[in-house]
């Protein structure tokens, strides 16, 4: 999900992904989710990464949970 390195202990595995714990989050309003609480959309993979939404906005439209992330100044990938 992020570009830093996953120590041992701040791993886990998400969909036999591994990531930070601490990045295992909504990307919308920055709650801590947990498995089976939490959806991810693949419209919106392509442009920003591996991002979760929580329950209250997993059901937002893609280009509302963009400007979202615009607005929160996570990193497109590529150009
Ligand atoms: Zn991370
Ligand atoms: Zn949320």
């Amino acid at each position: 999900m992020c570009a830093e390195e996953i120590k041992t202990g701040e791993d886990m595995t998400v969909e036999q992904k591994t990531i930070h714990k601490s990045c295992f989050k909504c990307a919308f309003c920055g709650v801590a989710v947990r498995i089976g609480a939490c959806a991810r959309d693949h419209s919106l993979e392509s442009r920003y990464g591996l991002k979760y939404f929580c329950s209250d906005h997993m059901l937002l439209p893609p280009g509302e949970k963009a400007a979202q992330m615009d607005k929160l100044g996570i990193k497109k990938k590529g150009r």
